[in-house]
């Protein structure tokens, strides 16, 4: 049996006060004498919570390929860059990276986990044209030998004979009322195969898609097309980075916000289990006033 796990997750805004930021992060400072010495970080209550699910979710991973390989996209913004300067952990632009770096370490030094596929995000948020997601895949091939990562704006990979994933960072949104949640997701989708065959060429099996720091998985089921019976997914991914001020503009304040990784199972060349790690948390505050 041949068996691997595809690891999907996205938009970790490394630098902003409600980013992703792993609580072992150094970041250097000058002694007395300009000596650079490494400094702990300072995570906010947020931000201890959100590592602790990120954690816990690439441990879930883990368990879940129980020692068969495993491939993680990552689907883009893994910093959050300068162009909006409220909420940052620093000024420094170099500290984005570091913290950037860091978030990777748990998946380090784990034998069936070798390889990684980035999407750029927004450039106002990857220093442009992604080069947030450019270092952070040169920092992380030499800091450990032998792993494989390669970053592109969109991309297809063949993970067994036949099964693609098509990866990007922008993608549709999770719809503006509760009653059209996943809609556009499946407009999307529908689209992509119907023009994949207009073009003459397969569609993907999988789409994964980031951005809107959303988590909606929505299908085309038996779609029949030139005899056979054909299954399609999406997913648009959960963040690990919450609300700042634009966040609750946005989602015109949102009550609910979803982080976590999404895992595919793939066996013999088949699509098995989807298993989401996934946290959905109220993010509003609630005190009673009465006696
Ligand atoms: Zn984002």
């Amino acid at each position: 049996m041949s068996r691997i796990i595809l690891a999907l997750q996205s938009d970790k805004h490394a630098g902003h006060v409600v980013g992703l930021c792993n609580p072992a992060t150094m970041l250097p400072a000058d002694d007395e004498v300009g000596r650079p010495t490494p400094m702990p970080v300072a995570l906010t209550p947020f931000q201890e919570a959100l590592w602790e699910m990120y954690r816990q979710d690439v441990e879930a991973v883990l368990d879940f390929a129980d020692g068969d390989k495993v491939i993680v996209f990552d689907c883009g913004d893994q910093t959050h860059g300068h162009k909006y300067p409220d909420n940052q952990m620093s000024n420094r632009v170099a500290d984005q990276f570091i913290i950037a770096r860091y978030n990777w370490e748990p998946w380090m030094r784990r034998s069936n986990v070798l390889t990684f596929r980035f999407a750029k995000g927004t450039g106002s948020h990857t220093f442009g044209e992604g080069s947030s997601e450019m270092i952070l895949a040169d920092m992380l091939s030499l800091a450990w030998q032998g792993l494989s990562i390669d970053v592109h704006y969109h991309g297809v990979a063949e993970v067994a004979q036949g099964i693609r994933i098509d990866y990007a960072h922008h993608g549709p949104g999770p719809g503006m009322r509760d009653w059209t949640n996943g809609n556009q997701v499946r407009y999307y989708i529908k689209s992509l195969v119907l023009e994949q065959r207009r073009i003459g060429k397969n569609p993907c099996q999988l789409y994964c898609r980031g951005h809107r720091h959303a988590f909606v998985h929505e299908a085309l089921l038996s779609d029949y097309w030139d005899g056979e019976l054909h299954d399609f997914h999406v997913f648009t991914l959960p963040s690990y980075c919450g609300m700042g001020a634009y966040g609750h503009q946005a989602t015109f304040s949102a009550p609910y916000q979803w982080f976590g990784t999404v895992a595919v199972e793939i066996i013999d060349g088949e699509i098995g289990r989807f298993k989401p790690f996934v946290h959905c948390r109220d993010i509003r505050t609630w005190e009673e006033l009465y006696e």
